[in-house]
């Protein structure tokens, strides 16, 4: 039998369906339902192994722990995690040994193409459409300095893109990794992914430190956004072949309660559980399990990749942690509790 093309879609800071309910009042089951209707099973307890894109996306693609308690984001492992997330590390080398073609949409700085991509899809930095449109707008100039890059009709056009690609033809299986920078802030998507840009939904973050009158708006931004997404991977996987392999997952979940802005040893439960509860749902070979309803992160392309190889999975424990902002923080990775020990352990 030949092999299966295989889709790996990273929606930014998609929330988990449970975090949906009960931060955003959405039901996702209309979106479940869809998924399940496509063949794909919804782990709905799963959990990112680290706060922030930076760890989380190289550590799902290689399967292993990138940094441990204690451990400060140095320059060299900075460098060394941009580097896996660029396609050094063990999914793409187990794709590529075995034929695969290998393409990258990238979905920020943090992702880009690195040597080892067969078909890089780059993200727009620079966007003509989008730049008339700012102009037009009294704020556009402001927006555009605060944050540089506007992100937003970028990651759109990286779903289309997407959506393109599984309608073509293809004589190698094809390996697609796709960063999708959305529903990661800001908050410009209607729910039927129509641009609105306004000062109050601007932010790198859900929550950022906004007034707290601002928070209504943008939890309801936020799930419009999500709707806007769900529709167009929904799409995509509509247009795929149904023998395909598809992963859907999230980095991280969202933080509504301005976790970004407090050091890491003063997060409540609550907003832990937030940020660490992600979006994973797969559809895999007939043969092979589902995806674990707890699963994390880090066991997903051990468990995709073992079964098509039709070999025994060697999954990892779950260890969780927020790990540093930046280079400049000088605290190290937390350890939090792993979902098992929820409520058994205290937080730190
Ligand atoms: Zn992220």
């Amino acid at each position: 039998m030949s092999q299966p093309d295989v889709y790996l879609i990273i929606l930014d800071e998609h929330a988990r369906g449970d975090v949906m309910e009960s931060t955003f009042h959405v039901d996702q089951g209309h979106f479940n339902e869809a998924l399940s209707r496509l063949g794909l099973s919804l782990a709905e307890q799963a959990t990112a192994n680290y706060s922030m894109t930076y760890a989380s996306i190289p550590s799902l693609l290689d399967g292993t722990y990138l940094m441990e308690a204690g451990d400060r984001l140095t320059p060299t492992q900075e460098l060394n995690l941009y580097l896996m997330a660029a396609g050094s590390n063990q999914s793409v080398a187990w794709f590529r040994s075995r034929g695969y073609r290998y393409v990258h949409f990238e979905g920020s700085l943090s992702t880009q193409c690195g040597r080892q991509v067969d078909d890089c899809r780059r993200f727009p930095t620079y966007d003509e459409t989008m730049s008339v449109l700012w102009s037009q707008t009294p704020i556009g100039g402001v927006i555009d300095r605060l944050l540089g890059p506007f992100p937003t009709k970028g990651a759109l056009d990286q779903l289309d893109g997407l959506q393109q690609l599984a309608s073509t033809e293809r004589e190698v299986p094809r390996f697609v990794f796709a960063h999708v920078l959305l529903p990661h802030a800001p908050l410009y998507l209607d729910e039927r992914c129509r641009i609105r840009v306004a000062k109050e939904l601007g932010g790198r973050t859900v929550s950022g430190p906004m007034h707290e009158d601002a928070m209504p708006a943008r939890l309801k931004a936020y799930s419009e956004q999500v709707e806007c997404v769900d529709a167009k991977v929904i799409g995509i996987i509509e247009a795929l072949p149904p023998t395909s392999v598809v992963v859907i997952v999230s980095d991280h979940g969202p933080t509504t309660t301005g976790q970004l802005w407090i050091t890491r040893d003063r997060w409540t439960a609550d907003q832990i559980e937030e940020r660490l509860s992600v979006l994973a749902a797969a559809r895999l070979p007939r043969d092979c399990p589902k995806l674990p309803e707890d699963v994390s992160l880090v066991n997903v392309m051990r468990i995709v990749t073992a079964c098509l190889d039709d070999q025994q999975i060697q999954q990892l424990p779950e260890r969780r942690y927020l790990v540093p902002w930046g280079t400049k923080d000088p605290s190290g990775a937390v350890r939090v509790p792993s979902s098992s020990e929820i409520g058994r352990l205290p937080y730190p």
